[in-house]
């Protein structure tokens, strides 16, 4: 809940707003100020003041507990100009909400939070949990310091300022030693290995219960997946029990536990299902034949028998791949009756992400606020030179550009994959929308099931002219692609004709270059055997772009010269009509009669 606090009245017309815009988000506190911001900061996630950030500081300052529990709050000044996130910026939520704020608003949003404002990730943002010194290292990382990571699981983070370098020394295998092992080493007159970890300042990636020492951060990616066996009612605290102590005697951190498996037979299981809600992970279940077919080294008759598996545990945490860590162990009670649940424990392979980003037309606005997180969300960028160009702004300092010319397509889309296979996070570029003739088909042909892949829509080229003519895409619509470069020409003209014959009104992308003029005259001539010649076409070049220009015309009037590769040729269906200077097609014949 979200509490909304003014003294004025044009503080209090902010918080109607904001209702308003949020219902069911926000609660009002009315009364005396001061009493209403203590209320709001015990019962609400988040707190907008409509009231000078002084008063604000002096008034919450009794009330803050630590950085984790309190509240986000934003001031919002008098004159509504500016929303500042106060406190909580990262953990409360307070520079989205300030953004938020200043979206309804029409205010400025302020947010001093050092990472946000130089475009460091913040260490708290990377999506991992973390444990140690995140002052400490984020300080590091935003003064420019030397900053080692050591990354023992390549799992894939964004990108990181240059000052952080990977640390070659100590190559995936390391282990960093607790203090007091250190110490004890340097006794026994061993190397003090405390001494190699010199650099005071270090990222570590890692899955092992290792102690984070002064100026470390220990990220802790999911790599575990803890396959449970569990019989009917077995409880939760058994459970529970059985996987922290497997963790503890493996070495392991259970922040890093990804998932619970099973089979589907106890998706249901109270004991598991309480025992991943605890943890805050997801139960993941398999088909017992499935399960079945995977080579465990500890099979027995009981499963077998019951779920029709020889292997619940061990074979629920390898079915995916990965490497055994702990293999089959079953609970202790204390009340000395039978053990109830077993566990076995993987370490997954890490999963690189490749996100197929579409980056819209051209225009900076009608690139999608999630196309803008997965672009800084990445540390490599993968696309064609002018689209990197487009977006070169948004990226993180640090992240790897591989960049290439026209026609190397099928080149993008194996780097892309290739890096997203070694555990990167790769953005692959497109323009408009990155899956309508671009990279998404090349790159997921090539990509297999072991990695990550998210697709982020863009505004395509049809779109975007579309709303420029007017409505022309009202009904069916087809888009063809009039390049014959890879494409024979009969199949293009076979995909003209039916379009024609089904009155669909087509979008034709890269209608005409240099080298292929007569495309277009032949898929227009085909239309017009089934159209008027004064079926409306709307010609856009540059949709979005600086040197936008749209034009309306008809298919007998249609001068082909006036089109080239950075436009798209909208032609209408038979019902298509020129209202106004506007492309529009009617939603159906009947749409009047209420059947649609
Ligand atoms: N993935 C892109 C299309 C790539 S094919 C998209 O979804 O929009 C390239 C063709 O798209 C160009 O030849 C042109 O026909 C069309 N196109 C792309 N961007 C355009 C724009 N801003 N304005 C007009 N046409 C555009």
């Amino acid at each position: 809940m979200i509490g909304l606090i003014s003294a004025t009245a044009a503080g209090a017309a902010g918080c109607e707003r904001l209702a308003a815009a949020w219902p069911g988000r926000t609660r009002v506190y009315d009364g005396a100020v001061g009493d209403a911001v203590r209320r709001a900061f015990g019962e609400c996630e988040q707190l907008v003041c409509f009231l000078a950030t002084g008063a604000v500081v002096r008034l919450v300052a009794p009330l803050l507990g630590d950085k984790a529990s309190d509240p986000g709050v934003v001031c919002v000044d008098e004159a509504g100009r500016f929303a500042v996130s106060l406190l909580g910026g990262h953990g409360g939520g307070a520079n989205e909400l300030a953004r938020e704020v200043g979206e309804v608003l029409g205010a400025e949003p302020v947010v001093t939070t050092a990472t946000d404002s130089v475009g460091v990730p913040g260490l708290d943002t990377l999506g991992f949990p973390f444990e140690g010194d995140v002052a400490g290292v984020t300080r590091a990382l935003l003064d420019g310091e030397a900053v080692a990571l050591q990354a023992e699981v390549a799992w894939p983070l964004p990108a990181l300022p240059s000052n952080v370098t990977y640390d070659e020394e100590y190559p995936p295998s390391w282990v960093v030693p607790t203090l007091p092992q250190a110490l004890g080493s340097a006794r026994a007159g061993g190397t003090p290995i405390a001494l190699r970890n010199a650099c005071p300042q270090r990222l570590c990636v890692t899955d092992r219960l290792i102690e984070p020492a002064d100026g470390q951060v220990i990220l802790r990616p999911p790599s575990l997946v803890i396959g449970i066996g569990a019989s009917k009612g077995a409880p939760a605290d058994e459970v529970l029990d059985l996987i922290h102590t497997a963790l503890r005697d493996a070495g392991l951190s259970s922040l890093s536990i990804a998932e619970l498996a099973t089979v589907d037979a106890k998706a249901g299981e109270p004991g598991i299902v309480e025992a991943a809600r605890r943890l805050g992970v997801p139960v993941v279940t398999y088909g017992a034949e499935e399960l079945a077919a995977v080579d465990v080294p500890n099979p027995s008759g009981a499963p077998l028998a019951a779920v029709g598996t020889p292997s619940v545990a061990e074979a629920a945490a390898l079915v995916r791949g990965g490497e055994l860590l702990v293999p089959k162990r079953k609970s202790s009670r204390s009340d000395g009756r039978p053990a109830m649940a077993t566990c076995a424990v993987v370490r997954r392979p890490a999963r690189g992400r490749l996100a197929v980003v579409g980056l819209g037309p051209g225009a900076r606005d009608l690139l999608t606020p999630r196309a803008k997180d997965e672009l800084r969300r990445a540390s490599v960028l993968v696309g064609l030179d002018q689209y990197v160009d487009q977006i070169r702004d948004l990226l993180r300092p640090g992240t790897r550009i591989l960049e290439s010319g026209l026609g190397a397509e099928e080149e993008r889309a194996r780097t892309a994959v290739a890096e997203a296979r070694r555990g990167q996070a790769v953005a692959l570029i497109g323009s408009g929308d990155a899956g309508v003739y671009a990279m998404a088909s090349p790159a997921l042909a090539e990509a297999s099931d072991d990695i990550d892949v998210v697709g982020v829509p863009g505004v395509t080229a049809a779109l975007a002219a579309a709303a420029i003519l007017g409505a022309p895409l009202g009904h069916d619509h087809a888009s063809i692609s009039l390049s014959d470069l890879h494409t024979p020409w009969e199949v293009i003209e076979r995909r003209v004709r039916a379009a024609a014959e089904a009155d669909i009104v087509v979008t034709f992308y890269n209608p005409r270059s240099r080298g292929r003029d007569w495309q277009l005259p032949k898929a227009l001539a085909i239309l017009a055997e089934h159209r008027e010649p004064t079926t409306p076409v709307g010609v856009v070049r540059n949709a979005s772009r600086a040197d936008e220009s749209s034009r309306l015309t008809t298919l007998a009037e249609l001068d082909p010269a006036t089109v080239d590769m950075m436009t798209v040729v909208t032609v209408g269906n038979t019902a298509t009509r020129e209202i106004a200077g506007r492309m529009v097609t009617p939603r159906g014949y009947r749409w009047q009669e209420g059947t649609e």
